[in-house]
């Protein structure tokens, strides 16, 4: 059976002489698909099988795996592959969503805020600092884990002074009731505000807002902890972009 959808390429790896086994995020899900003889130059689907390549994709149905037809490049990412702090975030947000392996209409979401991102990070309207708390935060809200922004979790207190974001229980707590169950606060006012425009923003504004340095690094902090609870697995890759910022 042939089947024909849109499909952004999350890891290609080499087999065979000339081959790449490719890893396709799509509106309905990830499939794994072979891409015969792609690795050569002047193969017909080289250009639309890449790492980060958006194609559409004609894929048949075999017995164990699809295979590419036919892949149309629609979009790839160049800014992406430029730089070295760049690719690993960009790895690191491919192994982040294959990990949350979304399905149904939470794939499709996810597609949107990975094809975003790349994009903001491709342009370089963003820096990487700022794009990789946005889409891991964002990825594990729409895959289900909202985390209790709206107030302190005990008191109801909503602003003012610094808050707590306590990665086990995704909860908030305002710095008094924080230090009654023996957390410190962790959040400063705009990197809180941050986190709610996150979490609650339309789909269109969530890349627009500004946030200070230090703010930044609370709001990266704080989501990278909730990261850790959320998802019971380390990410090779984000060791590796760890390593390469310095
Ligand atoms: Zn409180």
């Amino acid at each position: 059976m042939q089947t024909t959808t849109m499909g952004l390429v999350l890891r290609a790896t080499k087999t065979g002489e000339a081959d790449r086994v490719l890893s396709v995020l799509t509106p309905s899900g990830i499939v794994s698909a072979i891409a015969k003889g792609s690795l050569r130059l002047k193969n017909r689907l080289h250009s639309a099988t890449g790492l980060f390549c958006y194609s559409e994709f004609t894929l048949f149905e075999g017995k164990t795996m699809f295979m590419v037809d036919e892949a149309e490049v629609r979009e790839v990412f160049w800014g992406v592959h430029e730089d070295v702090v760049n690719m690993a975030l960009a790895m690191y947000c491919a192994e982040f969503v294959s990990t949350l392996s979304p399905t149904g209409d939470e794939a499709a979401a996810q597609l949107r805020l990975l094809l975003n991102s790349l994009y903001y990070l491709s342009e370089k309207k963003r820096a990487p600092a700022f794009i990789k708390p946005v889409y891991e935060l964002r990825a594990l809200t729409l895959a289900g884990f909202l985390p209790g922004l709206v107030a302190c979790a005990d008191c109801v207190k909503y602003e003012g002074g610094p808050f707590c974001f306590d990665a086990a229980t995704g909860l908030l707590f305002c710095a008094e009731c924080a230090a009654k169950r023996g957390l410190a606060a962790n959040l400063d006012a705009a990197a809180l505000a941050a986190m709610r425009h996150i979490t609650y923003s339309e789909d269109e504004k969530l890349f627009g807002f500004s946030i200070g340095p230090e703010s930044l690094a609370h709001l990266g902090a704080a989501v990278e902890q909730y990261v850790r609870y959320c998802v019971d697995k380390p990410f090779k890759t984000l060791e590796f972009y760890h390593s390469v910022l310095v």
